[in-house]
């Protein structure tokens, strides 16, 4: 029995626990009241804004699954998800804050750093003090990261980083960048370095005319042989299946969260179907306009079910690379489909900054892009039900 609930045909809602709904609404009063009056003017003049690191930071966002020891919110996967999708639904530059601060920088130190890294640096990354950056992709090294060049030489004391990398977000702000480089000495062996601001020989240029992700600072980080102590070493972790382990939170986040963007061009077209008259008529009133948003409604449903239950396999331990990137892949995939149609559905109001859907957009061009493009994620599944591995 039941009623149908258009906007929750699955009963997402009952899914959650009392402490999951209390951090989604925290974030979503947040997202909408401090976040979403900003969005435009940050977006149009290229600003990544400071304070909202520190904003999130007192209100628990940038360490959702981390103990309460290091600050964070001990919560639960589920709840890390449902707070990108508050901060998705109002620009996906926002919710890369905390796929980088959170998944790509602190969860790597909480899980393989030292107790020293640890203790100083969690705290200061959960409460926003400082801001942290995530270095794989380089130059030539992109969807193929096993292909990078940069190296660490072993020197009295520490190592010496020479190399580049490229698209990295935060870069030119970043007070801490998490940077994977090969050690020299161990055969090449890609290790995890903590570079922090004001090392000699480290510049981190920004990467200027971005059509996407405006809201989100991307730069290179350039290293003219930058020494780190020996204690820079992250030691837990090594090789590529280490720097790919890093990942996976962060390509759930994004995967939960996409579906909020999605479903704030779903809302937006609703309402703006039902308000325009054309053939007196309100657009809503057509069949090839009711099919495109009960395309939205389905894609969004099935994508935030699988999201859920991939958060949920992530609390007990049981989530597989492959399946984070069926859901990233799907996901990303999904609501770039729902934001171009929800553009075109606006006519031409679609291409004007106040309806927010162009932003929408241009921002998923570029998620479906990063943490793996959608077709290498294909290749990734691909591999996994063949055996056989088509990418290299
Ligand atoms: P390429 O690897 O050159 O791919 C180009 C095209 O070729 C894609 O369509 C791809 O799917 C396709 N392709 C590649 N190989 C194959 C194949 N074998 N078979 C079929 N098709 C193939 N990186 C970081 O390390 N840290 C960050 O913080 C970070 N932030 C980013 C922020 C933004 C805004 C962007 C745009 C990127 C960011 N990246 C970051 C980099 C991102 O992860 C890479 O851009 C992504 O992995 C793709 O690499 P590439 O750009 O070199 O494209």
């Amino acid at each position: 029995g039941g009623a149908f609930q258009w906007d929750d045909p699955f009963h997402l809602d009952d899914q959650l626990t009392a402490d999951e709904r209390m951090i989604r609404d925290a974030a979503r009063a947040y997202a909408q009241e401090r976040l979403q009056p900003r969005v435009i003017d940050d977006y149009l003049n290229e600003r990544t804004d400071r304070a909202i690191f520190r904003e999130m930071g007192e209100l628990g966002l940038l360490g959702v699954t981390l103990p309460e020891d290091f600050g964070g919110a001990g919560a639960s996967y589920v709840g890390y998800g449902l707070v990108s999708r508050e901060l998705d639904r109002v620009d996906s530059g926002f919710r890369t804050i905390i796929t980088v601060q959170s998944s790509l920088v602190s969860h790597p130190i909480f899980h393989y750093g030292s107790d020293r890294q640890r203790a100083t640096l969690l705290p200061k990354l959960v409460s926003g003090e400082i801001v942290g950056a995530f270095g794989l992709t380089e130059p030539d090294a992109g969807s193929d990261p096993a292909g990078m060049r940069t190296r660490a030489d072993r020197v009295t004391g520490g190592w010496r980083l020479t190399g580049s990398k490229i698209w990295i977000t935060h870069a030119p702000i970043a007070d801490l960048i998490l940077v994977w480089a090969r050690s020299v000495a161990e055969d090449g062996l890609l290790r995890a370095f903590l570079v922090e601001r004001g090392a000699a020989g480290l510049s981190t240029p920004p990467i200027g005319g971005k059509l996407a992700l405006r809201t989100s600072i991307t730069g290179e980080v350039v290293m003219d042989g930058v020494f780190v102590p020996d204690d820079a070493v992250l030691p837990g972790t090594s090789g590529m299946a280490g720097a790919t382990r890093c990942l996976s939170p962060s390509r759930y986040g994004i995967a939960f969260g996409v579906m909020g963007a999605a479903e704030d061009c779903w809302m937006r077209t609703r309402d703006y179907v039902l308000d325009r008259t054309q053939f007196g008529r309100p657009l809503a009133a057509t069949q090839l306009v009711q099919k495109k948003l009960a395309d939205m409604q389905t894609e969004i449903a099935l994508g935030l079910q699988g999201a859920l239950r991939l958060g949920r396999l992530l609390d007990e331990g049981r989530a597989t690379a492959e399946l984070v990137s069926l859901m990233k892949r799907n996901n990303c995939g999904k609501a770039l489909d729902v934001a171009r149609t929800a553009r075109d559905m606006h006519g031409g109001n679609g291409i004007q900054i106040e309806y927010h859907v162009m932003r929408h957009a241009q921002n998923l061009e570029a998620v479906n892009t990063y943490e793996g493009t959608h077709d290498i994620h294909a290749l990734v599944i691909g591999r996994a039900q063949t055996g056989i591995k088509a990418f290299a």
